[in-house]
């Protein structure tokens, strides 16, 4: 099926992350048409995922309807559907079933998880990206307690309670640290066969030190707040030989029954469909102005794009960049609208966070580092001031009261069907 021709300039955008929204809220009230697609009809707030992922909040905490977020603007409308095709030439996609022609195209589709060509390593050790990752990892973490609950043997016990998490970003980081906590605090008067504060959680990272794009006072902070949680810190090592029974580091057999992979990205599969050049990790590089070669109605932005015009290297994966290359991207629209070109992109860094845990965080804001305490509420403030939706402010704020004086997180769900999983071994 063929859209009817547009009388106004008709703009789509892919993807309605952090990018995508942005650059369409800023193209909301303009004489133009708007199309948003995205192949979920939710925006997820993926720095919260982990969250979600170790019980403290519940999905639809950090995830708003995309229909909701723009239903103020009536010049853009919404589509449930993956893009599959590109065609450049003839300034066309294909999505689900349809097919939408468009003046200018803003590509914002995101990135996933990698494994460096080791793919099946992904039902062994999940990813955390999506909702369904986030809920999938919860639910194999509370069974893991659940199954060592109910069985007797030592060791398989011991296995059912070590966590590894493998790579040391902030994601890594976030997750070590909510896993330790989540068992030395909130399920720790829960079971009467086990004690959960006993199980073990294992960091493993490939580089010397953990969070290492951050400056080295951080990482070595954020490394000492792992530790007084109990988290241990497997440094320059890497995970080998995934199985169901554990994993091996420098040779070294771990048993364990819950392995969360946090250690590499890929971009999107919507560029390759463009047929631009792309780095290594699958980015589109694009030029100074975030157009792409040959197609300057054509811009990719956030973790899909590879943006190096600033200090040589990528501009790092992080919602900021997506964000203000969104407004960028737009704007962009609308100047070649009235018949300007496209202007340069500059990032204004402002600085990063990492989370560890209640009262544990780190920030480098540039000009100052900081850890601990203030870090922490540092990382409260930002992520409810970016946190999209008044209801999921006010209920996160609450839930993370309500955590932080009773230590209690409620979000304890194991959903599907897991009896097959909770069978002791014959
Ligand atoms: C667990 C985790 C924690 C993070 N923590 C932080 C943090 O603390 N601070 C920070 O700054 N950054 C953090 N990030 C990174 C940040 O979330 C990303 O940099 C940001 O989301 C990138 O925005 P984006 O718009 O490029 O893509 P995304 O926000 O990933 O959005 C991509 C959108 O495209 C859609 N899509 C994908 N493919 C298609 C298709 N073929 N057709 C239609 N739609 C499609 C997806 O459904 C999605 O809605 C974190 C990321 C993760 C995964």
């Amino acid at each position: 099926m063929e859209n009817s021709t547009p009388a106004k300039p008709h703009v789509i955008i892919v993807g309605a992350g952090f990018g995508g929204l942005e650059a369409a809220k800023l193209l909301g009230h303009k004489p133009i048409r708007v199309t948003v697609i995205d192949r979920t009809n939710h925006h997820v707030f993926q720095p919260l995922l982990y969250e979600v992922a170790t019980a403290a909040l519940s999905p639809a905490d950090i995830a708003s309807p995309i229909r909701g977020v723009l239903s103020k603007f009536p010049n853009i409308d919404v589509v449930l559907a993956e893009v599959r095709g590109i065609d450049l030439t003839a300034k066309k996609l294909s999505a689900g079933e349809q097919d939408f022609s468009y003046d200018y195209l803003i590509l914002a589709t995101g990135s996933r998880h990698s494994y460096f060509g080791k793919d099946e390593w992904e039902k062994l050790a999940p990813g955390l990206k999506s909702l369904e990752d986030a809920v999938e990892i919860r639910r194999r973490l509370l069974l893991a307690f659940e199954y060592a609950d109910r069985i007797t043997d030592p060791a398989a016990r011991q296995a059912a309670m070590t966590f590894a998490v493998i790579g040391g970003g902030p994601t890594g980081v976030e997750m070590a640290g909510a896993i330790a906590e989540i068992s030395r605090y909130t399920l720790a008067k829960d079971f009467r066969h086990i004690d959960p504060s006993l199980a073990r959680v294992i960091l493993i990272e490939g580089d010397e030190r953990v969070l290492s794009s951050f400056p080295e006072d951080l990482s070595a902070s954020a490394m000492k707040q792992l530790r007084d949680l109990g988290v241990e810190l497997r440094l320059g090592v890497h995970a080998e030989n995934l199985t169901e029974q554990g994993l091996e580091v420098r040779g070294e057999f771990i048993p364990c029954r819950v392995k969360i992979w946090a250690a590499g990205n890929t971009a999107s599969p919507v560029g390759k469909m463009l047929g631009a050049p792309l780095d290594r990790p699958g980015r589109v590089i694009v030029n100074e102005d975030l157009t792409i070669p040959g197609h300057p109605e054509v811009q990719a932005i956030g973790d899909l794009a590879n943006f190096s015009h600033q200090t040589g290297k990528p501009l790092p994966g992080v919602s900021p960049v997506a964000m203000q290359q969104g407004r960028h991207a737009a704007r962009n629209v609308l100047t070649m609208i009235e018949g300007g070109k496209p202007q340069r992109f500059r990032y204004r860094d402002k600085g990063s966070m990492a989370t560890i845990g209640r009262n544990k965080a780190v920030a480098d804001l540039n000009f100052i580092h900081f850890s601990g305490f203030p870090a922490w509420l540092a990382w409260l403030f930002i992520h409810i001031i970016f946190l999209v939706g008044f209801r999921n402010r006010v209920a996160v704020l609450l839930q993370w009261a309500w955590a932080y004086f009773t230590f209690n997180k409620g979000a304890r769900l194991i959903t599907r069907n897991f009896q097959a999983e909770l069978r002791p071994p014959s």
